[in-house]
């Protein structure tokens, strides 16, 4: 994740390791930070600030505005007083972050800019057609979209639906994208030397677990900003999710750490598609509804899971169901606190639906199965506020501090270097 590139040494490092650490504080007040707030964040002296602020519109990396562009996601700064100085936005041809949410049954794809602003240019159902079809068909709109954005292009972030080691689905939900080298089949060089287009180079092409990312993009833009110590639940077909230590995810030796969907929280030896046994997924999530209702699990999961949670209010089965598998859900987060300590959980998917639904049921559960030392002050459950662009914001994000850094701006071209 984000790194410092060691100590800077020579006055043209110290530069490049500042103008890093400008266009990421740019980045992370989602371009509503003035020239005068961003110079006090860093503590720089003004004069210094101005130079730099003048160095990376030049490059056009960024544009200074008179007063903020929208606000993206909900990153609400305070105004403070004195005379009003820019304001440091995305530059109009600057960088852009490709970001992929690949699915079971469909896939996003998303431009980003240096603030967080996103667009969504493609969304795509899959067809009857093999994970395999799918895989092509992405590459084949990111080819597209490279050529359309040219030079301007970072990097891609690509959110999976299966724990990732070095790159590679290591335990997918579709059996054709075992082991799938993601980065490779999107186009990527060989040994993830990333993408070489006509436009130059096209940055890196990154992947990560979609529950992951979820929980890294809201502590970067949603509920979880700020939170020293957070846990991130994203409940779908299956549970998964991520601690985050100061914004930082704590994703293993191999990366795939966070599969709490895979650990027997609330009892049960059942055995799980996963080849462990008693999962909580089985008892919470879309797993858990579909099973309380006495449903097949096939087809859309996702959307009869919903359906069961809608019809909650006015069909007493649809309300048992969703007050048993929410109390579930409560139980496993309450045993992931104790063993965590979080400040606080964020919840998107499925557990920020049934939050929403059934609050009462998830807190019964929660409290039962906190510490007693823990329940006069329980760590506050959080509802996302990305929602959907969750795990596409998670996969820009792993761009962004891939290329904010002084090896990755190294890699920028001056304007007149460029093509598009
Ligand atoms: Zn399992």
């Amino acid at each position: 994740m984000r790194k410092d590139e060691g100590a800077a040494t020579t006055s043209a490092e110290l530069r490049a390791h500042n103008l890093a650490r400008l266009l990421r504080a740019v980045h992370g007040g989602g371009g509503q930070l003035t020239r005068a707030e961003l110079t006090r964040q860093l503590s720089l002296a003004r004069g210094t600030a101005t130079v730099l602020v003048r160095e990376l519109a030049g490059r056009q990396l960024i544009e200074e505005l008179a007063s903020p562009a929208d606000a993206p996601a909900d990153i609400k700064v305070p105004r403070t007083r004195g005379r009003p100085t820019g304001v440091p936005s995305a530059h109009p041809r600057g960088p852009v972050a490709l970001a992929v949410d690949l699915r079971d049954d469909s896939f996003t794809l998303a431009a980003f800019e240096l603030t967080g602003r996103c667009t969504v240019l493609d969304r795509q159902e899959r067809e009857a057609g093999s994970g395999t079809g799918v895989l092509a068909d992405v590459a084949a709109r990111l080819k597209i979209r490279r050529r359309q954005f040219g030079g301007r292009v970072v990097g891609t972030g690509v959110a999976v639906p299966s724990p990732v080691s070095a790159g590679q689905m290591v335990q997918p939900t579709l059996p054709d994208w075992q082991d799938v080298d993601v980065a490779a089949v999107l186009g990527g060089g060989p040994g993830g030397a990333g993408v070489e287009g006509d436009e130059g180079f096209l940055g890196p092409i990154l992947a990560g677990n979609d529950a992951t990312l979820a929980g890294l993009a809201e502590a970067r833009r949603g509920v979880l900003r700020g939170v020293s110590v957070a846990l991130h639940l994203h409940v779908a077909t299956g549970i998964g999710g991520v601690l985050l230590s100061g914004g930082l995810p704590v994703t293993g030796a191999h990366g795939s750490a966070g599969e709490f969907g895979h650990m027997p929280l609330t009892g049960g030896s059942e055995p799980c598609r996963c080849g462990s046994v008693g999962c909580w997924e089985l008892d919470a999530g879309a797993r858990g509804l579909l099973r309380a209702t006495g449903q097949a699990e096939e087809g859309d999961r996702m959307l009869h899971a919903e359906q069961v949670i809608a019809a909650a209010d006015t069909d007493p089965g649809c309300a048992q169901a969703l007050a048993r598998v929410a109390e579930a859900l409560g139980r496993g987060i309450g045993a992931l606190v104790n063993a965590q300590d979080p400040e606080a959980v964020g919840l998107s998917g499925l557990a920020a639906e049934m939050y929403q639904a059934a609050p009462a049921a998830v807190r019964a559960g929660y409290l039962a199965t906190l510490m007693r030392f823990r329940r006069p002050e329980p760590p506050a459950l959080l509802p996302s506020t990305l929602g959907e662009l969750g795990a596409l914001t998670g996969a820009s994000e792993l761009v962004f501090d891939a290329f904010l850094t002084p090896r990755g701006l190294g890699a920028w071209p001056a304007p007149e270097q460029k093509t598009a």
